[in-house]
Order: structure tokens, then sequence, then C-alpha cells
């Protein structure tokens, strides 16, 4: 080779080498592809990277490290040279082993190269030639180093943002985005809803008997459940529409593009519903049980022109899940297991309801409730029993019915003061009157109990110490629970019943067959008597169905020795009805009415 052509040689492979610094922002790749052309322009047996230790890598008593790639077996040796190298004071050293030429070059700040080459050295002009690529591959290296530091900050800070949004916007345990991101889809929905000229629902729906679930079955399994049946209310919506987690057992849906008409609105939303409901035919499987559930749903449409008048973007978002939540509240109070839509009655409901909860407060306050009682006779038609029944006459909103205004107490919470009072009052009435229960007159007044009041921390303590100040014997007073009640929480229902059972405080299930109709757990729960339900006693002479369950419960009832009593009578038929059956008392309007105390009172003593 003559002087010429080598000279361009060495340019050629100088500027090879110098084109591939610096070629790539990777580290890795920009080293490999620096070690790939040396090995081919330059003849090399191998081509190695070592890298320096970090400073805090204190344990280390290597100064360079094989980095890429990972030097063949038995090259301890060559590890070991290096280490030795980066200890001198000099950029570049030579050493021979076997047949093998191992050339050792520093890149400051980073580590150190090796080249090696079998039979042959490398050139000295050559060699000298690479010298100052080293100096430049080692900022190039700072470079890649630097360029990586700052793309890992990125991806934490992203990852960072990642999370906080997800804390933010999200349910941790479904997943599901949270009432606040739910809030700001709404809103622009809402916003956009005008321009797209397409109808929207919001769905909410409502986990029933979840609570019970949740304490009868341990709350990994309620969360399990709540897992399960997510998944499950996803594969009923698109993908584009919101389902999101907005209380323990409330979900809120989103749906867009519903239809540009009302009637095609509705037919779609009706179709989710069901889609929905439909879940609630089979049985949840969880990993240790599988539970039937069922869901109360309530649906508002929008865009309605009721929403639109005089309201901010949020505040029409807040009353279109208002309204959803009105319509829900609707079902779960009377089928369960359902749908309804939103209608402007609803909202005339649930405008009396705010007003006969802020009215009972001051019924309360001025103990403006009156007790009635309505007698239970026996076969022989003599007054054997009553039941204290809660009257209220309101200043503003005149006569309610319990029926209407119980279960506002209930939701509010009032039904345990005013429960009390009912005991309380109860309780009095017995204790000036003993002489009816002594002289045989009646055997107890019964009271019901409401779950709320039932539930109650301090529900045994208080009512023994109550009953304790009239000083009465405790069988005169009977409770009645309704059969959800008991069945809220099976396991402490028992124990307060047998509680107050061993004090001698009876119970009695009231409206029996009209909820669950779970003849199984009748003989687990310490009852006194049980009072059938009154959709079972109208027209029962003409209601062979009715025969049939009603036969049962006595029947079964004998069996566990409980009273049977029959609640709702109101016919001579059937009255006759019941004549040879095994009743212990009958309460109805055809004996007797409720009655107010005085009346009551009067009745008893014989006057009038
Ligand atoms: P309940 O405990 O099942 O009470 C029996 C209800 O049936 C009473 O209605 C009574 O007037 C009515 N009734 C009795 N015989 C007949 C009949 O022959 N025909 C018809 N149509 N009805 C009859 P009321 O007084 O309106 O009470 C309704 C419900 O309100 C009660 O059902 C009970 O669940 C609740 N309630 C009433 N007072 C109280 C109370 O002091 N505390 C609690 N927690 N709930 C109460
Ligand atoms: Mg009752
Ligand atoms: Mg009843």
């Amino acid at each position: 080779m003559n002087e010429m052509s080598r000279t361009l040689q060495i340019i050629s492979i100088q500027h090879e080498l110098a084109m591939s610094i610096g070629l790539d922002l990777d580290l890795d790749k920009m080293l490999q592809l620096f070690l790939d052309r040396a090995k081919k322009r330059l003849s090399l047996r191998s081509a190695l990277v070592f890298k320096q230790a970090p400073r805090e890598d204190k344990d280390s008593n290597l100064l360079c490290y094989p980095y890429a790639p990972r030097p063949d077996e038995g090259s301890d040796w060559l590890v070991e040279q290096i280490f030795q190298f980066s200890k001198l004071d000099t950029a570049n050293q030579c050493l021979q082993k076997d047949d093998c030429y191992f050339y050792l070059f520093k890149v400051p700040k980073f580590g150190a190269i090796s080249f090696e080459r079998k039979l042959h050295p490398i050139d000295d002009i050559v060699l000298h030639a690479l010298l100052p690529l080293f100096g430049r591959l080692a900022v190039s290296c700072q470079a890649c180093l630097e360029h990586q530091n700052l793309v890992d900050e990125i991806k934490n800070r992203k990852a960072i943002e990642e999370q906080l949004r997800r804390q933010t916007y999200q349910d941790v345990l479904t997943g599901l985005p949270n009432r606040k991101m739910l809030n700001i889809n709404l809103q622009s929905l809402l916003s956009n809803v005008q321009q797209q000229g397409q109808y929207g629902a919001v769905f909410f729906i409502d986990l029933d008997r979840f609570k019970l679930i949740n304490d009868t079955l341990g709350h990994s399994v309620g969360d399990e459940l709540l897992i399960n049946i997510t998944s499950k209310l996803r594969n009923c919506i698109r993908r584009d529409d919101t389902l999101a987690r907005v209380g323990g057992d409330e979900f809120i849906l989103l749906l867009n593009n519903i239809g540009t008409d009302e009637l095609s609105a509705v037919a779609k939303a009706t179709k989710v519903a069901e889609k929905m409901l439909g879940i609630t035919r089979e049985s949840v499987e969880l990993s240790n049980c599988s539970v039937y559930t069922s869901f109360s749903i309530g649906i508002a449409l929008f865009p309605s022109p009721e929403l639109s008048v005089n309201k901010t973007i949020s505040e029409q978002a807040k009353c279109l899940i208002k309204n959803a939540d009105v319509a829900m509240y609707k079902i779960k109070h009377t089928s369960r297991n359902g749908y309804m839509f939103f209608r402007h009655e609803l909202q005339v409901m649930s405008a009396f309801r705010s007003e006969v909860e802020q009215r009972l407060h001051v019924a309360l306050r001025e103990q403006s409730f009156e007790l009635y009682f309505q007698p239970m006779v026996n076969l022989n038609g003599k007054i054997i029993a009553a039941e204290a029944l809660l009257r209220w006459h309101d200043e503003k909103l005149g006569w309610v019915g319990p029926q209407d205004f119980i279960p506002v107490a209930e939701e509010s919470g009032l039904i345990v003061d005013i429960g009390m009072w009912v005991l309380r009052h109860t309780c009095e009435l017995i204790a000036q009157n003993l002489n009816w229960f002594e002289q045989g007159k009646l055997r107890y007044i019964s009271v019901n109990i409401s779950p709320r009041q039932f539930s109650q921390p301090h529900f045994v303590a208080e009512l023994l110490t109550l009953i304790g100040e009239f000083n009465i014997p405790h069988t005169y007073l009977r409770l009645e629970i309704t059969e959800g009640v008991a069945m809220e929480n099976i396991t402490s229902a028992i124990n307060i019943m047998k509680a107050l059972s061993s004090q001698d405080l009876h119970f009695m299930l009231d409206d029996f067959g009209s909820g669950y109709s779970s003849l199984s757990y009748l003989h687990q729960l310490p009852l006194k008597s049980v009072k059938i339900d009154r959709s079972f006693v109208s027209q029962i002479h003409n209601k062979t169905d009715n025969q049939v369950i009603v036969e049962a419960i006595i029947y079964i009832s004998k069996h566990f020795s409980l009273e049977c009593v029959i609640e709702g009578l109101e016919t001579a038929e059937e009255r006759a009805y019941f004549n040879d059956k095994s009743i212990v008392a009958i309460q109805g309007f055809y004996f007797f009415k409720p009655q107010s105390e005085q009346a009551f009172t009067k009745l008893l003593n014989g006057v009038g």
C-alpha cells in the first residue's frame, strides 16, 4: 500500500468512526455503533466498553466494569487490566497476551474501551489517528447520559402526574371515574348538548341490600362484589359512556347521543336499564360464595326544558343527578330491582318529603304526635291486646299518615327519637292502667320498632332503662319488628332479641309474608308471635293461593310454638274463614279501628 492510499485509509477510518459518535442519543446504541464500526474497520477480534463504577458504589473495588458487550468467559484478565489501567495517568495503553494485542483507551469521565486484535498490531499511525476520537466520544457519552436523565425525569414526572390524576379522579377499588370526574364529563356533555341536538341520560344506580351483604359476609366479599358488578355493568354500555362510582354502592352512568328526540332516547335508555337488570337474574360468582343482587335505577334525560331555565351548567348537572336520584329513591321504596324515569311529579313528591322532614323536627320539639291504639281480639271477639299506632296532625300539612311520614323519619334518623317517644308514652299508659292487665282485659300493648331504631347501638340498654323508669312488668309490652329488621343483620338481630327476650320482652314479627317470606330463619329468631300481613287476609275466602299460604304459616307457627296473629281483617266473610283456625289474635277494622287514647281507655274501662 502506498503512502497516499494509506493516508486516505486512515482518514476514512477516522472519519467513519467520528461520524458514529453522537449519531444516536441512546447511549447503548451510540456505543454499539462505534464499536461495530471500529471492529470492522480495524479488523478487531473484540471491542468492549468498560464503565466507571458510580462514585456512591463504595463496595465495588472495580473502577471500571464491563458495560457492553459483555466480555467472553475467561476475560477476568482483561477486567483486571482495565482496573489497573484506570488507575494510571495515561490515556491509552497497549498490552500483549499470547498472540493477541490489547489496546486500552480512556473515555474521560465515562470509562474505558478495549480493542483486541489477533496476530497483528494496529499500525502506529492509525493508532495515533484514533486517539482524538476518545475525547469526542467522552463528550458524546455525557450528552447521551444527560439526555437519558432528562428523559427519565420527564417519565417520572409523567408517572407522578398520572398517579395524582388517578387519585383525584378515580375510584381506587373499581378503577372507575369518581364523582369529580363524572361532574367534569357531565358538564362538558351539557355544554355541547345544544349544538349536537342529541339527547343523553343520567342513570343513578344503587345496589339493593348491599349493606346486608357487607355486614353478613364481610367487607372483602362486598369489595369483590363491587368489582364484579362493575365489570358486568361495563358490559352493558358503550366505550364512550361514563360509568362512575360515587358512593359505597352507588354508581352513576352518563349516556351520550341516544337519539334526536325524546321517544327514541327513552327507548335507548330503557334498553340499557333492562340490560343492567338482566345482570341480576343470575347469581354473581365470587371466590368463596355466590350472591344475588338487584339494582334500583333512576333515569333523568337531558336536555329538558326545566333544566335550562336560568341555570348554569354546573347547576344543571347537579339538578340532573338529583332528579335521577329522586327517581331511584322512588323505585327503591316501591319494588326494588327496577328502573324509573324521572317525572315532574316525583320532584313534587321529593319536595313534599323535605317539607315533611322539616315539620317532623318541629313536631318532635313540640310533642305534637298522638298515639292511637288498635285492639286485637281473640276468636271470640274479646279484646286481648292492642297495637300502638302513631298519628300526626301538622299545622301546615294537616293529617299525615304514618305510611308517608315514617319512611321520612326513618331516612332522616328522626325515627330514633320518635320511636323513643312512642315507647315512653306506651309505658306511661301501661303504668297508669296496670289493672287492665291484672284483671285479664289486656295481655300486652305492642309497639312498632323501626329498623333504624332497632339497630341503634344502645337500643337494649335504653329500652330497659325506660321500662325500669315506669316499673312495669316487661311482658305487658311487646315489640313488633318487620322481617326486614331481622334480616338486615340476622346475627346481631338474634343477639339483640335474645338479650331482650331473656328479660321477658317479647317480639312479634309484623307484616309476615310481605317481604322476604323466608321461613328458613323463622325458628332462629327468638319470637313470641307472628302477625300475618293484611295482603294475605284480605278476601281470603275467595283466594285459594292465599289460603294455602296462610294455612302453611299457621301450621309452621304452631310447630314452632309461635302465636299467630292476623291483621287487616275487614269483613264478616274473612272473619268466618278464620273461625276454626289456630289464631291467637285478630286485628282489623271489622272489630276495631285504631282508637284515640281517650276512646281506647274508655273502651277498656267499660265506659261509654
Ligand atoms: P303496621 O305496623 O302493620 O300497622 C298496622 C296498620 O294496618 C295500621 O295502619 C292500621 O291502622 C292498619 N290496619 C289495621 N287493621 C286494618 C284493616 O282492617 N284494614 C286496613 N285497611 N288497615 C288496617 P297505620 O296506623 O296507618 O300504620 C301504618 C304503618 O305505619 C304501620 O304498619 C307501621 O309500619 C307504621 N307505624 C305506625 N305507627 C308506628 C310507630 O309508632 N313506629 C313505627 N316505627 N312505625 C309505625
Ligand atoms: Mg305493626
Ligand atoms: Mg303490620
